[in-house]
């Protein structure tokens, strides 16, 4: 949500420093699902009263999904690439993303705190920490990782390769910028299939800075999303 005073937009950050998101902008409101619903007696309200919230409720708990859409929220995020790639898979919403073609990257790489153990099957993997010892390891051979990598992106582009050539030597833990641009009745299913326990780890993070900041601007349906067992309308 834009500062009026600042300029600024309200962050959250995910993976500090690189990775956040924010709430850019959005012309959406609980009143605008109600409202949805209710033209279709020709009625329409100026302000939301508790009665609202009950048909709000209702709309939720019977699965009317169309009064959702009529609002939409846009968020700027920074993010690996590896999240990027399983969050550009939700196609009902439009994407513009940062070009290694037109632009010099910055060498800024997500590298996790921790290692992780995976065990069970697919659909039903359980991740275990995987110590000290091992959670150094990985953090060190994968800083050396991407050095390495960004040191020979650097060397092709001055020995005047093109970009998109060099990015070849960037590796998947690269943060990138993008814009995501959704309606909330699109938005609860990407956070009822990512804000949720058997999502990758780091896009479930992305997925809960998300769903914290729809909340501010549509509360109650954000209220009737979570108490009604995230079942997107
Ligand atoms: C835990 C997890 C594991 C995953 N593993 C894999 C994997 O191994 N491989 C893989 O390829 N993907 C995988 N995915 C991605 C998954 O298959 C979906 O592509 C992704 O979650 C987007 O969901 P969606 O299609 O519901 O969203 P959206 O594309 O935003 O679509 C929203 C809704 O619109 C409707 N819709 C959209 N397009 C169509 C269409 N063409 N036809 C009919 N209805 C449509 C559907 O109702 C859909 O639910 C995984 C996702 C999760 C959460």
């Amino acid at each position: 949500v834009r500062d009026a005073a600042t300029g600024r937009s309200d962050r959250v950050v995910v993976f500090d420093p690189h990775g956040w998101v924010e709430l850019e902008d959005h012309c959406a409101s609980d009143l605008s699902v109600v409202n949805a619903a209710r033209v279709s007696f020709a009625k329409h309200s100026i302000e939301y009263s508790d009665n609202d919230a009950r048909v709000l409720r209702f709309l939720m708990r019977e699965r009317h999904g169309t009064p959702f859409e009529h609002n939409y929220m846009r968020f700027h995020v920074r993010a690996p690439i590896f999240v990027f790639w399983d969050w550009k898979r939700h196609r009902i919403a439009s994407y513009n993303v940062e070009s290694a073609r037109y632009t010099h990257m910055r060498p800024d790489f997500y590298i996790p705190d921790d290692g992780r153990i995976q065990t069970g099957k697919p659909g039903s993997y359980s991740f275990a920490w995987m110590g000290q010892d091992e959670s150094q390891w990985l953090k060190e051979n994968l800083t050396e990782f991407c050095e390495t990598g960004w040191a020979k992106y650097e060397e092709a582009i001055e020995r005047g390769f093109a970009k998109e050539q060099a990015r070849l030597f960037l590796p998947m833990n690269l943060m990138i910028e993008f814009y995501f641009s959704v309606n909330a009745r699109s938005l609860m299913n990407f956070l009822a299939l990512r804000n949720e326990s058997n999502a990758l780890y780091e896009i479930h993070e992305y997925a809960e800075a998300i769903e914290q900041l729809w909340a501010k601007v549509m509360p109650d349906t954000a209220k009737a999303f979570q108490e009604l067992n995230r079942v997107v309308p």
